[in-house]
């Protein structure tokens, strides 16, 4: 079985919106041990979007088309698909009352616009998964084949297009394909070793799994995310293949455990609110060239208000000294970042006071050259502080001592004095 993918829009073309549809898809179709050999983009033009079909069907058993099933003019994959299959598009009524149901229970008056959404090229089924107003296609074409050929139209909304192709389209797919395994992943999310550091260290586990061909080990380098180390497994059964992988884990962890900071969903400031709540402690933060990014993140994490006390941005050197009370010291140093931590900590009323100062970039700052961050904290009154020397621009300066200074926050509460940050 081999399966391609299209994503339509216009916008897509032009730079817009950056096609990351595309690239989830294709990651699910390898988990789900489906060959996917090409991805094109083409616009909403309907001449060049069945010629884009045809040419995916030519080479391929299934494609998945992505985008243009919304209810406006401009959404045309539905008559696309019609040529494709040489089909009419017909009503449907069951669909017509789906999505009229579905604006009733938002309050919303449904327009006859969205009545286009309910079309369906003949012969066709929806996807049984319909999370907004636009059904998914399930479309078997006769191309003369022993079996059908398959296009499968899912929305461009990306959080419709996912729910989608987990509960009907892979499924679909597995079964035309008679995949009876499972794939599975699972993450182990990293901070404070380059991907060639950790590459180097597990490379004596990635030669066993090659021997082996139980699991295969992947590296993800994902930016203020850290970098991710994915094991990928495959068995006959999910108990099975959950097996392999938590093996895997416990390997993998006994070589390089010390900069694992979490497992799939989990983030540097989730599992850090994780340690503090924990141990009955909240939280304060100054952050200066960081300009709320820390607490943004923070922020960003539901439940974090039982931990998380707030956040003061003094920018300007003045407001450290009169907000935060800190000494008329240079803004760059130890001395700053530590009285930072205190000055969060007791403004705040937090158990933990975190801080962060230095120079963004581009230009040098107090006669320090851009990277130059401290670090600042103080647990309950005791202090402590780190000196990073960043090689990047300004954005990436401003996003890695983010991650940096949770991560040196983490490694503190767990005791690991001599961690990496
Ligand atoms: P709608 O009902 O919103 O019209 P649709 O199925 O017609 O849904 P599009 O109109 O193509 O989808 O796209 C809707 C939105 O989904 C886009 O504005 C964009 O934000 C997002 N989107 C569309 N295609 C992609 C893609 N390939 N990758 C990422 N995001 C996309
Ligand atoms: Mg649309």
């Amino acid at each position: 079985m081999q399966c391609e993918v299209v994503a339509v829009g216009t916008e897509l073309l032009l730079g817009q919106i950056v096609d990351t549809n595309s690239s989830w898809i294709g990651e699910q179709l390898a988990l789900a041990g489906i060959d996917s050999f090409f991805q094109t983009k083409v616009g909403d033009n309907l001449d060049r979007m069945v010629e884009a079909l045809e040419t995916a069907l030519s080479r391929s058993d299934a494609v998945i088309v992505t985008g243009g099933l919304g209810p406006t003019q401009d959404d045309i994959t539905r008559d696309a698909i019609a040529k494709v299959m040489g089909v009419d598009l017909v009503r449907s009524t069951e669909l017509v009352e789906r999505i009229r149901a579905m604006f009733g229970s938002r309050g919303r008056e449904m327009t006859d616009n969205n009545l286009r959404q309910a079309d369906l090229p003949e012969g066709t089924i929806p996807n049984p998964v319909q999370p907004g107003t636009a059904p998914g296609l399930i479309c078997e074409v006769d191309r003369g084949g022993a079996t059908p050929k398959m296009i499968y139209a899912v929305p461009g909304v990306p959080w419709e297009m996912k729910q989608q192709m987990v509960g009907g389209v892979l499924p679909d797919l597995q079964g035309r394909a008679g995949i009876t395994s499972v794939i599975k992943s699972r993450t182990l999310r990293t901070w404070g070793r380059s991907e060639s550091g950790l590459a180097e260290a597990l490379d004596a586990e990635i030669v066993r799994l090659d021997e082996t061909g139980v699991a295969t080990i992947a590296f993800l380098a994902s930016g203020w995310e850290g970098i991710k180390v994915r094991v990928t497994a495959k068995a006959a059964t999910d108990a099975e293949v959950d097996g392999v992988l938590d093996s895997e884990q416990a390997r993998i962890m006994e070589i390089i455990g010390d900069v694992v900071f979490g497992f799939d969903d989990d983030t540097m400031e989730s599992v850090v609110l994780d340690e503090l709540r924990e141990r009955g402690l909240t939280l304060g933060i100054a952050e200066s060239l960081t300009g709320g990014l820390i607490a943004s993140r923070i922020t960003a994490v539901p439940g974090c208000s039982d931990v998380f006390r707030g956040a003061v941005i003094p920018y300007d050197r003045e407001l450290k000294v009169s907000v935060l009370g800190t000494s008329d010291i240079p803004a760059v140093s130890e001395q700053m970042a530590i009285e930072l931590a205190e000055g969060a900590r007791r403004v705040l009323g937090a158990d933990v006071g975190l801080a962060v100062t230095g120079v963004a970039g581009p230009t040098p700052h107090e006669g320090h050259e851009p990277g130059t961050v401290w670090i600042g904290l103080s647990i309950n009154g005791r202090t402590d502080s780190a000196l990073i020397d960043f090689p990047f621009d300004r954005d990436r300066v401003r996003q890695f001592t983010c991650i940096s200074a949770l991560s040196f926050l983490r490694n503190r509460l767990l005791g690991s004095k001599n961690a990496d940050m």
